[in-house]
């Protein structure tokens, strides 16, 4: 110990402007100022002289095809480019460029991937909406039309070899991640969200553990509303990590959602903000332990903008966290 202040580890940040142009309307949680309150308040706070912000590619059709089914995503920019104001369900509310939105959150998770892999940045935060991991093979929900992180693993899966471990810690559970590597033994999914009988999208039981190969590659741990930071250090130590432990992975993939937070309204959960960096320093033991370090983070939801940017401030800040 030193006992100066603390130190932290290169960030690599990908965002892009595109991403606020994903217009949702004047009385949608999912807006853009989200994006901009979490850049505004990492660039003001201690991270920021580790930060190092990089623009993402567009995810390219083939990249999509690994997870989406390719009539949907022609009927995804078909909405787009002819002016409709939603897809399936008001939810899933979109413009004109929101298409282009998408192609460049999707594809901040394959920079991101590329960051790690060429040794630029073993730790990566993707800063981008609109979020993904509701998004199934063929439907939008929940706000998401690309499954950013499911499309992000399978890329990692198939250029590097990766044994990749999904750690989703939103409010709400990742159904389509989930449905992407179901029957997928080297992918595993483990999921903390508010108890389905309660929550959006009612999926997510301790029961589903995986198909066929899959099985057992899935760890749902669902808590009643009103749960808190003891309810989640004991998922931690006695689910996750043991679930990681068994599974061995050499890479990590976190879906970072922050509706979780008390303050948040989109959930009943009663997280506070320094839970968030407990969970970045578990992140961080993890990847250390079993993954050189590589962890590629997501962006998913979280909707008071406060409690979001304090969120995800508190969660890079414990995954960056120089040891020792
Ligand atoms: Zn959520």
């Amino acid at each position: 110990m030193t006992g100066g202040p603390p130190r932290f580890r290169p960030l690599a940040v990908v965002n892009d402007a595109r991403c606020l142009a994903h217009d949702t309307g004047p009385d949608h949680p999912e807006a853009p100022a989200r994006v901009a309150a979490i850049l505004d308040r990492l660039t003001a706070g201690p991270l920021s002289g580790v930060l190092r912000r990089v623009r993402p590619r567009r995810a390219g059709v083939e990249d999509l095809l690994a997870v989406h089914d390719e009539g949907y995503l022609l009927r995804f920019e078909e909405a787009c480019l002819s002016g409709a104001s939603y897809l399936d369900h008001t939810d899933n509310r979109l413009c004109y460029d929101s298409y282009e939105a998408a192609l460049v959150a999707a594809g901040a998770g394959l920079t991101g991937v590329d960051l790690i892999e060429g040794n630029v940045s073993p730790l990566v935060f993707c800063a981008v909406r609109p979020p993904g991991h509701h998004a199934e093979r063929a439907m939008p929900l929940g706000f998401c039309f690309l499954n950013n992180a499911a499309v992000a693993a399978a890329y990692w899966r198939r250029h590097h070899g990766r044994r990749i471990f999904i750690f989703d810690f939103d409010a709400h559970h990742g159904n389509g991640i989930q449905e992407a590597f179901d029957e997928e033994p080297d992918v595993f999914y483990s999921s903390i969200h508010e108890h389905p009988t309660y929550s959006f999208p009612g999926t997510g039981y301790a029961e589903d553990r995986g198909t066929g190969p899959g099985r057992g590659a899935t760890l749902n741990v669902p808590l009643p509303p009103g749960a808190g930071a003891a309810d989640v250090a004991r998922a931690l130590e006695s689910q996750v990590g043991p679930a990681v432990a068994a599974f061995r992975p050499d890479a990590f993939l976190v879906a970072a959602g922050f509706d979780g937070h008390a303050a948040d309204d989109m959930s009943g959960l009663a997280y506070d903000t320094g839970l968030f960096g407990t969970l970045g320093l578990h992140v961080a033991a993890w990847a250390a332990r079993w993954a050189g370090g590589r962890v590629l983070c997501l962006l998913e939801g979280g909707y008071h903008l406060e409690a979001l940017a304090a969120g995800a401030e508190a969660f890079l800040a414990g995954l960056a966290l120089e040891a020792g």
